[in-house]
């Protein structure tokens, strides 16, 4: 699927966008030679062509790789994958409008794990009232791995950024809150919500550990 925004600044330029010559475009397409270059320490792990057939997700690797930091890793998945038929959608990025699929190895592959998966199980929490169901609760999900449910390219960061607004929904969590229709949160779950919450950190991130190259998100 072409990508049809500048992978940096998120702009549709009249005059068009320009491939990166190293993917051919697979994960980045730019604006201008200032976006690409700001782009590549995201864009760098990312940047090779790729088949029609494949797309760039994230694997999240089990507990033992802690600390969750460590656990996310660039994956590259032929459309063959069993993620593509037998992964659940993640029901708090479904309402915050970037719908992710998820995919245990253990819960859906059958291949029995020894390890639990903190970030997976957070990513799989229900936006009625914020607890995963039981299998992923009461069974190791050891590796997992997470896609755009519309095959865009998942970076890193974008992982990052929505385990972290799982985590802090989870630190704010109020049943009493339940009651009236949109989950134990006190405002809805909305796009607007996790987009704020991204800029948030975002910022953050980059004032306080000086990092660069935050791409253009959700
Ligand atoms: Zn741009
Ligand atoms: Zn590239």
């Amino acid at each position: 699927m072409p990508l049809n925004r500048c992978s940096k600044c998120g702009k549709v330029p009249a005059d068009g966008l320009k491939n990166c010559s190293g993917c051919h475009g697979a994960t980045g397409v730019y604006c201008s030679s200032q976006c690409q270059k700001a782009h590549w320490k995201i864009h760098k792990p990312m940047c090779r062509p790729i088949g029609p057939d494949d797309v760039w997700g994230i694997k999240i690797l089990d507990n033992r790789h802690q600390p969750w930091s460590c656990q996310f890793e660039h994956v590259v998945l032929n459309t063959s994958h069993p993620i593509f038929t037998r992964g659940e959608l993640c029901p708090v990025t479904e309402k915050c409008g970037y719908p992710l699929v998820i995919y245990s190895d253990s819960i859906h592959g059958g291949i029995p794990a020894q390890e639990n998966n903190q970030p997976a199980v957070y990513l799989r929490i229900e936006a009625h009232d914020g607890f995963a169901p039981m299998r992923w609760q009461l069974n190791e999900p050891g590796t997992c791995y997470v896609v755009r449910q519309d095959r865009q390219p998942l970076t890193k960061e974008a992982i990052e950024i929505i385990y972290n607004f799982h985590s802090y929904l989870l630190d704010i969590v109020n049943p009493e809150f339940a009651v009236n229709g949109h989950g134990p949160w006190r405002q809805a779950l909305s796009p607007e919500w996790l987009k704020s919450f991204a800029d948030e950190y975002r910022q953050d991130e980059i004032s306080r550990e000086g990092r660069l190259g935050f791409d253009f998100f959700p």
